[in-house]
């Protein structure tokens, strides 16, 4: 699947499946540029890009911030050129139980999620009209499919990017933009321990998996291989769950 020639724009491709997403496109011929609030990660998946001789740059930016995320793309599009792939990643987990949850948590996990996909897009969305052609892949959760306990607030998150994905997709289907959603199942990064997930927990999800193990990061870049490629064309409006057979 060539993408010889376009230029993608990752955040959260510092650190996990966004680094491996950004990896992935590079692979397959994109140039990447990598936003992340963790300027050290996004800068070594930013010089593993440029080893597999693609452009590629790092920027630091908070993608709940208008300013910042105008200026990461503005850097991207003079460095690279047009960018006409989002791989919308950045994400945050965090357990804490409904009735505990503060006005705080609510809003800046809708911030990262929601408000970052809206704002990620805003910017490179008149880039994909200008060329004609575009890909927009925002990562969701299996989460915001079926809700998860101590997640209320990522919950609602995971699946305002559903609602934002199907919107987008009708809205930009007539120009050669896709736009589409990957719901991943528990996947081995480092969000499980920010997210206090205990490796009993995991352990338990995976035995009522089908596949009987954890989720891989490539095992997402392989699913968005697809959705940015060519042949996914025809597929608009959609969300992918890798996710091993395990529900809640
Ligand atoms: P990770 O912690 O390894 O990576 C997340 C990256 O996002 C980090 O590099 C972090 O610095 C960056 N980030 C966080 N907030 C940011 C912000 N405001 N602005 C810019 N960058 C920011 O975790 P991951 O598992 O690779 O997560 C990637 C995405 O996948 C997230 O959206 C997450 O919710 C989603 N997801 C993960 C799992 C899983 O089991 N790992 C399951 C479902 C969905």
């Amino acid at each position: 699947m060539s993408l010889d020639g376009k230029n993608a724009l990752v955040t959260g491709g510092g650190s996990g499946i966004g680094r491996a997403i950004a990896l992935r496109l590079a692979r397959d011929g994109a140039a990447v540029a990598i936003l992340d609030l963790n300027l050290e990660g996004a800068r070594q998946t930013a010089e593993d890009v440029a080893a597999l001789g693609r452009g590629s740059f790092a920027v630091r930016a908070d993608v709940a911030s208008a300013a910042d995320v105008e200026a990461a793309a503005r850097e991207a599009r003079q460095r690279l050129g047009p960018i006409t792939i989002l791989i919308n990643n950045a994400g945050i987990g965090h357990v804490v139980a409904f009735v505990d949850t503060t006005e705080e948590d609510w809003d800046r996990m809708i911030d990262v999620h929601m408000k970052g996909a809206f704002l990620c897009a805003r910017e490179v969305v008149p880039d994909m009209l200008q060329v004609g052609w575009g890909r927009v892949v925002s990562i969701s959760s299996v989460a915001g499919l079926q809700g998860a306990a101590g997640f209320v607030h990522y919950s609602a998150a995971k699946a305002g990017i559903i609602g934002f994905t199907k919107g987008l997709a009708q809205e930009l289907g007539r120009h050669g933009i896709t736009v589409n959603a990957i719901a991943p199942g528990l996947i081995d990064t480092p969000i499980l321990g920010k997210a206090d997930l205990t490796r009993d927990v995991q352990q338990r999800m995976v035995r009522r998996s089908a596949v009987g193990r954890i989720g891989q990061p490539e095992d997402m870049a392989a699913a968005c291989a697809y959705l940015v490629s060519e042949e996914a064309s025809f597929c608009t409006g959609q969300v992918i769950s890798p996710n091993g057979g395990m529900y809640f």
